[in-house]
């Protein structure tokens, strides 16, 4: 490879996660995270190749001009080039993680949504112990752990995966000290157990790291907290973006943490692959109805701050999304015949189309989970 090819990739690269973060905070992680995970699919490769060659034809102007600007340098030896390209990719590196900040919704007196990259984190700081709901990705941790200090000096006591997914689990090795435990389902730790050996035997990671990443309290189908007068229920969902699902609501706050089960204002991303399904998305939103009530506040996995209306009016829209793609599977349809028509869920595909989920993988899902 070149200079220029170097260059052109490693900008490309950068300017590539930041058109992604323009469009969606999560799009490209989510993406990426769910592409290694499954040995990184094709899905994840074609969205690489895709915005970087898309953005690369965009830019070609500036970075032409950056080129010129750069080469002036010209590194005579392979110890400069090396150096002057290690700088450009520390560069293009810093800009991009200085782009994450940590945002605090306050919820309710003790309750709190944290944003950065990946899903909503939650936090309750409660008289005797601090509670953590899902931790992002592993380098963002020292900026949620600073985000926290903002809201209590007190040390975490409980931390609960909602499920299995890198931006959810990321930071898990970061704040598995000896004050906290992680808590999750069953099938988290599976999913996290079989993922961590992997990487320890391809040495991409330590086995006290592989130790640290694991949930070391599980539970199949419940779990309750008690923190004085504060009762946290951690209740999980059949089959619905995972199968490994929990929602932790905090009855006396009246807080409910979805994680994924809920994409608020978008249409939600069901990892078939991992257990998930259409029927247990819709069953995860009956159940959640069931618990909370018209002051309640919701944390989605993704997306802002939610409630009971709008969750009933999200669960009107799945139902008939379903509907309608399983009156084309019963009329004989087959996948590519849904896949490329565009006009049937055209009545959402504005206001829901527009996250990581476009129309298209949505119409693919539906059909694929019906279709079992
Ligand atoms: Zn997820």
């Amino acid at each position: 490879m070149d200079e220029k090819t170097t260059l052109t990739a490693s900008l490309a690269l950068v300017i590539s996660l930041k058109s992604a973060k323009v469009k969606d905070n999560e799009i490209f992680f989510t993406e990426l995270t769910v592409g290694f995970i499954h040995k990184f699919n094709w899905l994840a490769k074609i969205t690489s190749l895709y915005l970087i060659s898309n953005l690369l034809s965009v830019f070609m102007l500036f970075l032409k001009k950056l080129y010129v600007l750069l080469l002036k340098i010209k590194p005579k030896t392979i110890a400069m080039r090396a150096l002057t390209f290690s700088l450009i990719f520390l560069f293009t590196f810093s800009i991009y993680s200085q782009e994450v900040t940590i945002s605090i919704d306050t919820l309710n007196q003790n309750t709190f949504m944290l944003t950065g990259r990946g899903g909503n984190i939650g936090v309750y700081v409660g008289n005797n112990h601090v509670f953590m709901i899902d931790d992002q990705f592993a380098p963002l941790s020292d900026k949620i752990k600073t985000a926290i200090s903002t809201l209590t000096s007190k040390p975490i006591t409980y931390l609960v995966n909602t499920h299995m997914h890198g931006d959810h689990t990321g930071g898990n090795i970061n704040f598995n000290t000896e004050n906290t435990t992680l808590v999750a389902h069953d099938n988290v730790r599976k999913k996290l157990e079989t993922k961590g050996l992997k990487n320890v035997s391809e040495k991409k990671m330590s086995q006290e790291d592989y130790e640290k990443s694991l949930p070391e309290i599980t539970f199949s189908e419940g779990m309750t907290f008690y923190d004085d007068n504060e009762t946290i229920m951690a209740l999980h969902v059949h089959n619905a973006h995972t199968d490994g699902d929990t929602m932790i609501y905090f009855v006396n706050e009246n807080i409910l943490h979805m994680g994924d089960t809920y994409f608020s204002g978008r249409y939600p991303y069901i990892d078939l692959n991992n257990g998930g399904s259409i029927e247990g998305y819709i069953a995860a939103h009956k159940k959640a109805l069931m618990v909370i009530d018209e002051n309640t506040k919701i944390i989605p996995g993704h997306g802002r701050p939610s409630n009971k209306k709008e969750l009933k009016n999200y669960v009107m829209m799945l139902s008939e999304i379903q509907a309608i793609v399983q009156k084309e599977i019963d009329a004989g349809k087959t996948l590519d015949q849904v896949k490329s028509n565009t006009s049937l869920l055209s009545q959402y595909d504005a206001t829901h189309g527009n996250g990581y989920i476009d129309p298209e993988k949505m119409r693919v899902t539906l059909y694929k989970s019906l279709k079992k």
